[in-house]
């Protein structure tokens, strides 16, 4: 799957067409939870037949009939999507929030799919037109990718996304990447910190980049602004969405430069081990340093394993046990406090403290891939979104 996302210009009218067209979808979408909290909705057809009683509701809810019915549909499976995802994190007994089905509110950022239908392309591909009941019209299409290599029938989805600074559309081509790679003779175990993004096996690390830093300062200034702004005011509108541009602007600029380091990281093994760190967690700290490399690592992983399967080089993620406190050399437990930069075990074995970690990880890969042959994680889930940035995919 590919995505490649391009800005959509039109008036101010065709944007509310818009705006109309997402608050339907999220409607569909929590109506459908509702439902499902209500008992009324068991299973996925059940959430397809409950967004077919709402369009067909046209005296109550007259707008949904308006949005096209395969985006309908669509909302529907984004609805049982959630569903599904908690129920499934109960069966595996996570700990802690098992991520209940929450209602969507109002979010500048937000979005509405269409499938196959309800929009069409313009013959020169620089036109996009929606053809539903909400007539938002045709809108130019700006942006540095070409859709005419591919034929439309690869279009597999299109995604209309509100950001904080205009409309983009993301059209989900089906495009099965493959490429050939030599072989590099080369396997690599990576580390991840916060003193450098990473350090592998070899010793090798890559530190972050000085934008991390720059962009954590922007916005923790942008976040004082806005806490000295009046609840309610115009200034405080103004503030949110310089700051909500701002953290877009951060997302794309780390997302651009993972990707480009996943794909050299890919390219130049013919195995990657990383720890399997839960990121959902972590995201969550509240130290926006951190907060900051845990999402750009989060990313990465994501781009290490789509490359992966683009070059046929597996990526193993490991369970991060004591991957910095054992010896990588005999085995023994050797603690250390979190300023303890060095690695020096009674065995003589004396290195770098993350560098020991990767080859525990890459160490921990191997054993894995032994015992469990051919199992890599896939991630083709249409709620991922990876192409948020339209300089992605010039690879
Ligand atoms: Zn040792």
């Amino acid at each position: 799957m590919l995505i490649y996302e391009m800005k959509l210009k039109g008036n101010t009218n065709q944007y509310r067409q818009l705006d109309a067209a997402i608050r339907t979808g999220r409607f569909i979408r929590n109506s459908i939870i509702r439902a499902w909290i209500d008992g009324e909705i068991k299973g996925r057809n059940d959430a397809y037949k409950y967004s077919k009683i709402l369009s067909d509701n046209k005296e109550q809810f007259p707008w949904v009939n308006k949005l096209n019915s395969m985006a309908r549909q669509a909302h529907a499976e984004r609805a049982w999507a959630s569903i599904a995802r908690f129920y499934d994190n109960c069966k595996k007994k996570i700990a802690g929030n098992k991520g209940y089905p929450k209602f969507k509110k109002y979010q500048v950022r937000a979005s509405v799919e269409y499938k196959t239908s309800g929009w069409k392309l313009s013959p020169c591909r620089k036109y996009l037109t929606f053809t539903d009941k909400f007539k938002a019209g045709t809108f130019r299409l700006w942006g540095s990718r070409d859709l005419h290599y591919y034929q439309i029938k690869q279009i597999n989805r299109v995604r209309v996304i509100r950001g904080h600074d205009g409309y983009y559309a993301q059209f989900l081509i089906n495009h099965t990447r493959e490429e050939k790679k030599q072989l590099s003779n080369k396997q690599s175990g990576l580390d991840v910190g916060l003193n450098h993004f990473y350090t592998d096996n070899h010793g090798f690390k890559v530190d972050n980049p000085r934008f991390f830093r720059r962009d954590e300062k922007r916005i923790k200034k942008l976040q004082r602004r806005l806490s000295r702004t009046a609840q309610g005011s115009q200034n405080r509108k103004k503030t949110r969405n310089r700051l909500g541009r701002a953290h877009q602007k951060v997302s794309r600029r780390r997302n651009d430069w993972v990707c480009k380091l996943a794909r050299r990281v890919i390219q130049s093994n013919d195995l990657v081990a990383i720890e399997n760190l839960r990121v959902r967690n972590m995201v969550k700290n509240h130290k926006l340093a951190k907060s900051i490399s845990d999402a750009a690592w989060s990313k990465f992983r994501e781009w290490l394993e789509y490359f992966g399967r683009v070059y046929g080089v597996p990526v193993v993620a490991v369970e991060p046990a004591y991957t910095s406190i054992n010896c990588s050399s005999c085995g023994a437990k050797v603690t250390k406090s979190l300023s303890t930069r060095t690695h020096q075990c009674r065995c003589g074995l004396v290195l770098d403290r993350d560098e020991n970690a990767a080859i525990n990880i890459l160490q921990a890969a191997l054993k894995k891939l032994s015992t469990t042959v051919g199992q890599t994680e896939s991630n083709d889930s249409g709620e991922s979104d990876l192409g948020s940035s339209p300089g992605n995919w010039g690879l």
